[in-house]
C-alpha cells in the first residue's frame, strides 16, 4: 500500500518515492509513498510532475485501487525499482484546500441555522457546489449566510484531522448527520476534518490549517433541486 502523506501533512508538496508496480501499456506506476491526492469526497486528483534525475514527467491523473496510488504520467513510464520525486501543482492544489475547507465551513453555517443535511457536493479550484435537504429556504437569506460564512472564516478556527476507531465514529452525533454510515464497512478507521466549533465530517481530502487561509467567500447561487433540496454554489474572491 502506498503511504499517503497528503492524509497527515496536508502542506508536503513533493516527497522522493520508489516505483513499485509500472504498467507500460497505461502509462501509469505505482508509488511507495505520494503527495499526490487521489480524489474523492468530492475533491478532484492532484496534478504536478515527476522527476527522475533530469526528466520532467507531467502527472496529468490519479488514482487508487486496492493496491495504493497510481499516478499517470506523460512522456514515459519509469520501470519498478526507479527513485523518483513527485511534485504537486501546488497553486491548483491549495486552492483546492481553501475550497474544500470553505465547503465544509459552509456545511457548518447551513447546519447551526437550518439543521440541514448536506447531501452531497463537487468542487474544482476556487468553485464548489453543495446540495442540501433545505425545505425552509428564502431567497432573501442568500446575503445573511454568504456574511454569516465569512464571520465564521474570519475567526480564525483551527482545522485539526484526527483518526478515529470505527465504532468511535459510528457513535458521535456531529458525524453521523454527515451520513458516516455510508461509509464503507471494511473501514476501520475513520479520518475527521474538524473545524474546530464549527462542523466536523468524516473526510479524506486535503484542508487549509485555519479558516482565515480560506480568504474571502461569496454565495455564487442557490438553485433549486427539487422539493425541499438546494443547491448552493460557493467562489472564492480571489479564485
Ligand atoms: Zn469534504
Amino acid at each position: 500500500m502506498t503511504e499517503r502523506l497528503y492524509s497527515t501533512d496536508q502542506y508536503a508538496r513533493s516527497v522522493d518515492a520508489t516505483v513499485v508496480d509500472h504498467d507500460v501499456d497505461d502509462g501509469r506506476v505505482l508509488l511507495d509513498r505520494t503527495v499526490f491526492y487521489p480524489g474523492g469526497g468530492g475533491q478532484p486528483p492532484d496534478t504536478g510532475e515527476v522527476t527522475i534525475g533530469d526528466d520532467r514527467l507531467a502527472v496529468v491523473r490519479v488514482a487508487e485501487d486496492a493496491r495504493g496510488v497510481w499516478h499517470w504520467l506523460e512522456g514515459g513510464v519509469p520501470p519498478t525499482g526507479t527513485a523518483v520525486r513527485g511534485e504537486v501543482d501546488w497553486e491548483r492544489r491549495y486552492r483546492l484546500m481553501r475550497t474544500h475547507t470553505a465547503m465544509h465551513a459552509l456545511c457548518g453555517v447551513v447546519w447551526e441555522r437550518y439543521a440541514s443535511p448536506v447531501t452531497g457536493g463537487n468542487m474544482e479550484p476556487g468553485v464548489g457546489r453543495l446540495d442540501f435537504e433545505l425545505p425552509d429556504w428564502d431567497p432573501e437569506d442568500k446575503v445573511s449566510l454568504e456574511e454569516e460564512l465569512n464571520r465564521q472564516l474570519d475567526a480564525a478556527r483551527r482545522v485539526e484531522i484526527a483518526f478515529l476507531p470505527r465504532e468511535e465514529a459510528d457513535q458521535d452525533p456531529s458525524l453521523i448527520r454527515t451520513k458516516v454510515s455510508l461509509l464503507p464497512s471494511s473501514l476501520t478507521r475513520v479520518r475527521v476534518v474538524d473545524i474546530v466549533g464549527l462542523d466536523r465530517q468524516a473526510d479524506g481530502g486535503t484542508h487549509v490549517a485555519d479558516t482565515t487561509e480560506v480568504g474571502r467567500v461569496r454565495i455564487a447561487k442557490v438553485e433549486s433541486k427539487g422539493r425541499g433540496f438546494r443547491r448552493i454554489r460557493l467562489a472564492l474572491v480571489d479564485q
